[in-house]
């Protein structure tokens, strides 16, 4: 049995992907959360810039990161609560093995088209958690941490995506924002988040780190294009229906929206991520040309 605080998943199974029930899940790319040390986090000069790159959506209070804390692991045991999730079918008994679905397909992906692609786990967390960024607080949503390589996800935060953000939410949100912080782990290893990062990345609607946010954008859009070709994944198919609550997550995500809804204002030289305009404008043509190489946000002149 899972811990009844995990999330229900749509009503009805409204908004729920298609599966393929017999394909195989992978559960060991899923971390139950890390032990925390309790003490100080030691961060070096550049880390306030890497606070920007980690806050997915919410990052309206980058401390939230570099505090100290304790982390609340999910166990201690070695063990996720995940390990029952070996097969598609589970699924539908577990709604939460969908997470290990997105989680194997979306690297199955980058694994067959990035050189070297390496592997990586998906830690998921309630409260605080220690990681190589800080001290992360369910405040900041979920996140890409390059210094050890990890996503992490507070699973409440799909719960705020729909309640404060006012997205429609359903699997495909949620995909789409895992996909988002695997596009991260895409720009790590090959080397953009580094040079974003070492050109001082700012703010504002065009700054090199609103880019780097697009460019993820338009990443987890590659993903969702291949996501059912592969007849081993555990997608099963893209729906019009996924592609638009996806799209639409990607506009309750923007900057503008975000600040509207927590500051009563726009503000563009703020922006961190782009637009709502721009967020789906990424995330379509990722997906629309499956090409990681149309990705190219630095390039581009219009956002
Ligand atoms: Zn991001």
């Amino acid at each position: 049995m899972l811990p009844p605080r995990w999330t229900p998943g749509p009503p009805d199974g409204r908004g729920a992907v298609k599966y393929n029930e017999g394909a195989q899940l992978d559960p060991s790319q899923m971390g139950g959360g890390r032990r925390g040390g309790g003490g100080k986090v030691a961060l070096g000069g550049g880390a306030g810039l890497i606070v920007l790159v980690l806050a997915l959506v919410f990052g309206i209070n980058p401390n939230d990161l570099i505090g100290t804390g304790t982390a609340e692991p999910e166990n201690t045991s070695g063990a996720t609560p995940f390990a029952q999730c070996t097969r598609g079918s589970d699924i539908s008994q577990e709604r939460d093995c969908r997470f290990v679905a997105f989680t194997n397909s979306i690297q199955a992906y980058w694994g067959d088209t990035v050189h070297d692609y390496q592997v990586i786990k998906v830690n998921t967390f309630t409260g605080r958690i220690d990681t190589a960024c800080g001290s992360a607080s369910s405040a900041v949503g979920p996140f890409y941490c390059p210094g050890d390589t990890s996503v992490y996800l507070d699973l409440a935060f799909f719960d705020q995506l729909t309640s404060q953000l006012g997205a429609q939410g359903g699997d495909a949100a949620e995909a789409y924002v895992l996909a988002h912080e695997f596009g991260h782990h895409v720009q790590n290893l090959v080397g953009t988040m580094r040079k974003v990062q070492g050109g001082g990345q700012g703010t504002g609607p065009k700054s090199p780190g609103v880019r780097l946010e697009l460019q993820a954008d338009c990443y987890a859009g590659v993903w969702f294009n291949h996501a059912a070709s592969d007849p081993d994944s555990p997608i099963a198919e893209v729906t019009q229906e996924d592609l638009e609550r996806a799209i639409d997550a990607a506009a309750a995500v923007g900057d503008a929206r975000i600040q509207e809804k927590t500051q009563g204002q726009v503000n563009p030289e703020s922006w961190t991520h782009g637009s709502a305009a721009n967020r789906q404008k990424w995330l379509m043509k990722g997906f629309t040309t499956g090409d990681p190489n149309k990705c190219d946000t630095f390039a581009a002149d219009a956002l």
